[in-house]
């Protein structure tokens, strides 16, 4: 499984479509201060699910969209577009090249996308956490990072090592089963006092 293209309309800097194509092996991005190679990074993490605005540098999610320069005026959205090649089966669906698309208007709404089907941000964290591209963005080490993976607690290891090896995927399941079965016993609890009074 490889990264193949990046599309970024719209998102931070990059006003107008811009496509990254990336070839197997190693992918550098050189320029200047200022000329964007973060954002395209971030446009990376946005289109796998991030969900914080501070992890994008931003104040709030709408920071993603284009402000506008002295030239060319604001946008009303971004989509970043992200194709990966699945030729060997790495990702759990049937495509042998997989296109995940996310769009967030200014007014608010937003949009996700598997090969061109609306879908929901669960689809696309449920697609990747097996991958290695999980939802805690482990793989994504920015600026400053690396710093946090080695003051982490042994808890904080654990979960990076557990998210690498997709046993994350399952304890979280089973956090929000065991949930689910606690407010159960709730209602069990609840119903048999109720029934006690009927009697
Ligand atoms: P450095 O080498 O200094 O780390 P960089 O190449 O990584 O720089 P980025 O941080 O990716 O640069 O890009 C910063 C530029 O992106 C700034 O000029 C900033 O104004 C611009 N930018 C960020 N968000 C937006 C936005 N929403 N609309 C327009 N431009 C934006």
């Amino acid at each position: 499984m490889h990264l193949k293209t990046l599309t970024l309309r719209g998102f931070k800097s990059f006003a107008s479509a811009t496509t990254l194509s990336f070839e197997p092996g190693v992918t550098c991005v050189v320029g200047p201060n200022g000329s964007g190679k973060s954002n395209v990074v971030d446009a990376l993490a946005w289109v796998m699910g991030e969900q914080g605005a501070k992890t994008l540098r931003g104040g709030k999610m709408e920071d993603v969209i284009f402000a506008g320069t002295s030239g060319r005026p604001p946008l009303g959205r971004a989509e970043v577009s992200l194709t990966i090649d699945n030729a060997d089966g790495a990702l759990p669906i049937e495509y042998s090249e997989v296109t995940i698309t996310r769009t967030l208007f200014r007014s608010g709404g937003s949009e996700y996308a598997i090969n061109g089907s609306s879908c929901r941000l669960l689809d696309i964290q449920d697609l990747l956490s097996d991958s290695g591209l999980g939802r805690e963005m482990h793989v994504i080490v920015g600026q400053g990072q690396l710093d946090q993976v080695l003051r982490a607690t042994p808890e904080e290891r654990r979960g990076f090592i557990e998210e690498a090896a997709g046993v994350l995927k399952h304890r979280k399941r089973k956090e929000k089963a065991l949930r689910k079965l606690e407010s159960m016993q709730g209602n069990l609890l609840r119903l048999g006092d109720l029934t006690a009074e009927v009697r």
